[in-house]
């Protein structure tokens, strides 16, 4: 029996991640994050006092990284490095630039490929990154493109980092947005971008429930066909 793949892609801040989750727990899918993962491989380059733009040393690091993706009772993903539980740490804004660095390396995504690949194949997913629809899935049985304006993504991350108690202003969100679609989108490894076939969601004038009741709406469509 196939499973059925929800690919959600789009820039930082539209709304992936929270949407996503939500979505999932309604359809029982599994939820998972790539870019936590990428934010793994950021904070284990960081740890390693690695430049994270210094191709030879990021690639040297590969082979002994040790990172792990589990589901705990609460169907949370968790991400684990060495056996150790990093999903907080990989949350900082200087993780982030971390990530968007090295996820610009073609090696880097490579070596991950296979870790998101297996999970869509066991199990039904909804998978947010960049490029899950163009790239990692491209036999999703759906794809969305969610996106915002750059100051309605950085109002919403702003939030949620100053709930979790981190002292950041909103410029040096805005920065970190911007600096983080340029490079993302310009990159020559798999750049973010919508899969021709995707189904582009705008957030901008949405809140939370509308935006989750739209991906709901294409899924139950898509599901009926
Ligand atoms: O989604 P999130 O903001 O946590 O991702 C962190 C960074 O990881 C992104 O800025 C992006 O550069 C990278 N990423 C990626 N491909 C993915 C998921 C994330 O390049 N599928």
């Amino acid at each position: 029996m196939s499973t059925f793949s929800v690919a959600i892609d789009g820039p930082s801040g539209a709304g992936k991640s929270t949407i996503a989750r939500a979505v999932a727990s309604e359809f029982s899918f599994l939820y998972v994050d790539t870019g936590a993962i990428y934010r793994t491989v950021g904070l284990a380059v960081r740890r390693a006092g690695v430049g994270s733009r210094d191709a030879e040393a990021v690639r040297a690091l590969l082979p002994e990284l040790k990172i792990d993706l589990r589901y705990g009772e609460d169907g949370a993903q968790r991400m684990f490095l060495a056996g150790e539980d990093v999903s907080d740490e990989i949350r900082t804004p200087e993780i982030s630039i971390y990530a968007s660095d090295v996820s610009a390396f073609a090696f880097v995504r490579e070596y991950l490929m296979e870790m998101q690949r297996s999970l869509a194949r066991t199990y039904d997913v909804i998978m947010d990154g960049r490029d899950i629809g163009t790239v990692v899935l491209p036999d999703a049985t759906l794809k969305i493109f969610l996106t915002a304006s750059a100051e309605a993504r950085a109002e919403r991350r702003w939030k949620e980092l100053l709930e979790k108690g981190q002292t950041v202003t909103f410029e040096e969100v805005l920065r970190d947005m911007e600096y983080r679609d340029r490079n993302d989108s310009s990159r020559e490894a798999a750049p973010l971008k919508a899969a021709e076939d995707a189904i582009v969601v705008d957030t901008t004038e949405l809140n939370f429930e509308e935006s989750c009741e739209k991906v709901k709406e294409l899924i139950r469509e898509r599901m009926k066909k």
